[in-house]
């Protein structure tokens, strides 16, 4: 049994050789053949020279190096595309994966039981109370509005059968939201729990606005939802507007009182203004996703790598 473990590595260079260290004694307790993946995500610091490092102790050690920076979720699927294990296992470099719950998870699927063994967090100590309400919201938002269903607290952490994988690489969308492939794909996936454990070396990636932005990026990509916001609330406000203007008709009639309120009326206007502006936008990003679609641009480009036949674009 081969086991692959691809680790996406963007300025980690106090991280990696800690994660190697505690990974390799990990795998070699387990006593499986093992081959690492790691992809230098276009790091600005030593990331590099200490993936080559490796690899030149450990030939068990493969590395792609990105042309540039390509985020996390295209260092995944280069690293998909080019794993050969039967079991694949996707791990952050800062120990927030444990390496330790590997053997537990590679003898769930050992089983038979289970095509994939995914991770969640029990908690969210060390981040900020603000964040961890808007994720909560998030993840109820998303699992109401989408068929893909993401658990609360879900990390990109697993480990998966060939078989998943295989279908993982099939799914060459260019906008990419993990949690959500993993979902939508099925396969009998078993939820492990842990602790969450802070980052050993470095610090997060995620600005505020960089989560909320992947969060809606995340439903857009998912769901089709925020589109009937604008069917239906348009529906319902021209109903209401006919409602009004009877009235106005029946009032004029009856009574021939002169309609008063210029001030009221310019602020239905706006505030109907407001909202065909944000239904708009709403549509203006379907179809940004779109045309990045129909671009069919790379999802990565590799420029360096210490193995011959991998795949360097796509
Ligand atoms: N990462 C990456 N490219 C990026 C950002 C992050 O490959 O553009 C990697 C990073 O090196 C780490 C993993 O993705 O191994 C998770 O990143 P981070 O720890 O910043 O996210 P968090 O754990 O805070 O969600
Ligand atoms: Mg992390």
């Amino acid at each position: 049994m081969l086991l692959t473990m691809i680790v996406p590595c963007y300025n980690e260079q106090e991280a990696l050789p800690l994660f190697y260290a505690e990974s390799v004694k990990v795998v070699n307790d387990i006593g499986c053949d093992y081959e690492y993946i790691f992809i230098n995500d276009g790091s600005g610091d030593d990331t590099f020279a200490v993936m080559k490092q490796l690899a030149a102790q450990d030939e068990h050690v493969t590395y792609l190096s990105f042309s540039r920076n390509f985020g996390k979720e295209a260092a995944m699927y280069a690293g998909f595309c080019n794993a050969h294990g039967d079991y694949v296992a996707v791990m952050d470099a800062d120990m927030q994966d444990p390496p330790a719950l590997l053997p537990q998870m590679v003898e769930i699927l050992m089983n038979g039981e289970y095509d994939s063994v995914a991770t969640r967090r029990t908690n969210r100590t060390g981040e900020s109370p603000v964040r961890s309400w808007f994720a909560r919201r998030f993840y109820q938002l998303i699992n109401r509005i989408s068929d893909a269903d993401i658990v609360d607290g879900a990390r990109d952490f697993r480990l998966m059968k060939r078989e998943m994988v295989e279908a993982i690489v099939e799914m060459s969308e260019y906008n990419r939201f993990s949690k959500g492939i993993f979902g939508w794909l099925g396969f009998r996936t078993y939820w492990l729990s842990y602790e969450n454990v802070e980052r050993v070396a470095g610090k997060t990636k995620w600005s505020f606005w960089g989560l909320m932005k992947y969060a809606i990026d995340g439903i857009i990509n998912f769901s089709q939802a925020p589109l009937s916001i604008a069917l239906w609330g348009g529906m319902l406000m021209t109903l209401v507007a006919f409602f009004m203007l009877l009235v106005i008709v029946v009032r004029r009639m009856a009574f021939g009182d002169p309609v008063a309120g210029w001030a009221s009326t310019v602020c239905v206007i706006i505030f109907i203004g407001g909202i065909q502006l944000f239904c708009l936008g709403i549509m203006g990003q379907y179809i940004a996703k779109t045309y990045m679609e129909t671009k069919h641009r790379p999802h990565f480009i590799i420029a360096e790598t210490n193995r011959n036949g991998v795949q360097k674009i796509k």
